[in-house]
């Protein structure tokens, strides 16, 4: 029997009379269903965020600290309940479901201790010929309503990204979770209600970006759009959002460079995880391992005999490593780029034969920059390895992309990893890791086609704020 969610609207859990059905991503089974919203539905929910805002902009800082706080503790005391929702509405293997668990509740906390420290500086005004006997300083204030558009692979934590920089800043929310995920959503808003987040403050819009995600970017009563998901939309709301503030978290091809001076064995056992965890489907999953050619037959068999050990299958398994794409279209996605690549002169090191809803981890060698499985995102547990014999032109090899979120290096050489630091035109260089590396209160976004704007919670409450410059005239 599928368990029946209402959705989370001015403080109200309202049964709409229309529903999505979630699908366990490996089974296929429906175990749950979600009320959704339309347009006028979404409408209401922003006029209750103003609304909200109208007393929330006000609450004492040390109050929303608590708020958040109360939520990190309740996310973990739920956590192995939230995880099991993760693992069937995403298709996340169990171990990287409570991982995001854990992760979530840190956000919240980061949350908790920004909403404490968020303040503004003065100003020496006499530094101005025309500036004698004046005070000047600056405060920060929240924005108002903000729209939060989330995708699918890390429907809580992403979701958390948003939510907790919001709410720590004194804003409201109204909340559009991806379709096929949106169930953590839903439970966030229960333990926040719970955590005595007055009404109206954050609300859970549960329906199409088309109907939904339009309906948020295009009101006017949205002061900013806080968007991470896939660069063709990203563009669109780009587009549509007219003056507000937008922050775009979008894709990657992400790319780690192996020096033959590393530490192989370090580097290839992260490499696995950075290419396979929740079946490649991380905006820095590892695509691209540049390999020095002096490493590269060494690095390759150590790479490879720990590709092997991973346990694809039910995400709900407790040692399962690998589990099935989010839904059919994108299996048959990547299947068809990796039979492409194939067909245009790669070599399957491993994989490549879906089974049932899981692609199983595969490795490409003898690639090409030009290939889609090199030059696009694969949002799927597919690798290639490409030899290199000079450091220069392998960086330039990682610029060569459209995209610019995070890239690796693996060098003992300090002068090398500095090089990098200084030509790799991406938004974190991860020295001695992979791309792949985030932890939540970092600045974290992209540049070119990756997007605009950073998260890590700090970041993203700077962001959510305006400034407001204040002048007394003591002349
Ligand atoms: P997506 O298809 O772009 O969807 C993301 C969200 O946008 C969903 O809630 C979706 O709703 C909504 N949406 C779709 N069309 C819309 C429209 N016209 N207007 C407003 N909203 C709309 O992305 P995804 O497949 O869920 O996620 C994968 C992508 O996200 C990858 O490219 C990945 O790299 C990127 N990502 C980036 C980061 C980062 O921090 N940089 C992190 C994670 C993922 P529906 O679900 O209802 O379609």
């Amino acid at each position: 029997m599928a368990t029946a969610y209402r959705t989370y609207i001015n403080g109200e859990w309202l049964d709409t009379g229309r529903s999505l059905e979630v699908h366990n991503k490996f089974s296929g089974a429906v175990f749950a269903t979600v009320a959704t919203v339309d347009a006028a539905q979404t409408a209401a929910a922003i006029d209750a965020a103003a609304a909200a805002f109208a007393t929330f902009r006000k609450y004492p800082a040390h109050r929303r600290a608590q708020i958040l706080e109360r939520t990190a503790e309740l996310i973990l005391e739920r956590g192995e309940e939230i995880a099991a929702i993760i693992c069937q509405e995403a298709g996340k293997a169990w171990k990287f479901s409570m991982n995001e668990v854990q992760r979530s509740a840190e956000t919240f906390k980061f949350a908790a201790e920004e909403a404490k420290r968020l303040h503004g500086e003065t100003i020496p005004v006499d530094a101005s010929c025309f500036g004698e006997n004046r005070v000047g300083y600056f405060i920060k204030e929240p924005i108002g309503v903000i729209g939060a558009i989330t995708p699918f692979n890390f429907p809580l934590n992403l979701v958390a990204h948003k939510v907790a920089p919001a709410i720590a800043a004194g804003n409201t929310v109204v909340l559009k979770p991806a379709s096929s995920t949106p169930i953590s959503s839903i439970i966030l808003a229960e333990i926040m209600a719970l955590a005595g987040l007055p009404k109206g403050v954050l609300n859970v819009t549960v329906g199409s970006g088309g109907t939904v995600g339009d309906a948020i970017v295009l009101n006017p009563k949205c002061k900013k759009i806080t968007f991470t998901g896939s660069p063709g939309v990203g563009e669109q709301i780009m587009k549509k959002a007219g003056i507000k503030k937008v922050t775009l978290e979008l894709g990657n091809n992400s790319a780690t460079l192996i020096e033959a001076d590393a530490d192989l064995e370090k580097a290839a056992a992260r490499c696995v995880v950075s290419a396979f965890s929740n079946s490649g489907q991380v905006c820095i999953s590892l695509q691209r391992i540049y390999v020095n050619r002096a490493c590269l037959e060494r690095f390759t068999e150590l790479f490879l005999a720990k590709v092997k050990q991973l346990k694809v299958g039910d995400p709900l398994d407790r040692d399962c490593d690998v589990g099935p794409m989010i839904d059919a279209g994108e299996l048959a996605r990547i299947d068809g780029w990796v039979k492409e690549a194939v067909a245009q002169g790669a070599v399957l090191a491993c994989g490549g034969q879906a089974d049932g809803m899981v692609y199983p981890p595969t490795v490409l060698t003898n690639v090409t920059e030009e290939m889609k499985v090199m030059c696009l995102e694969t949002f799927a547990p597919v690798v290639s390895i490409v030899p290199y014999d000079d450091f220069t032109t392998a960086l330039e090899c990682v610029n060569s992309s459209d995209f610019g979120l995070q890239a690796g290096v693996y060098t003992n050489d300090i002068n090398k990893a500095l090089q990098a630091v200084d030509d790799l035109d991406v938004g974190g260089v991860m020295i001695n890791d992979t791309a792949t590396f985030r932890v939540d209160h970092l600045p974290y976004g992209g540049n070119k086609l990756s997007g605009l704007g950073r998260e890590g919670v700090r970041f993203a409450l700077e962001d959510m704020t305006n400034i407001k410059m204040v002048m007394i005239n003591r002349n």
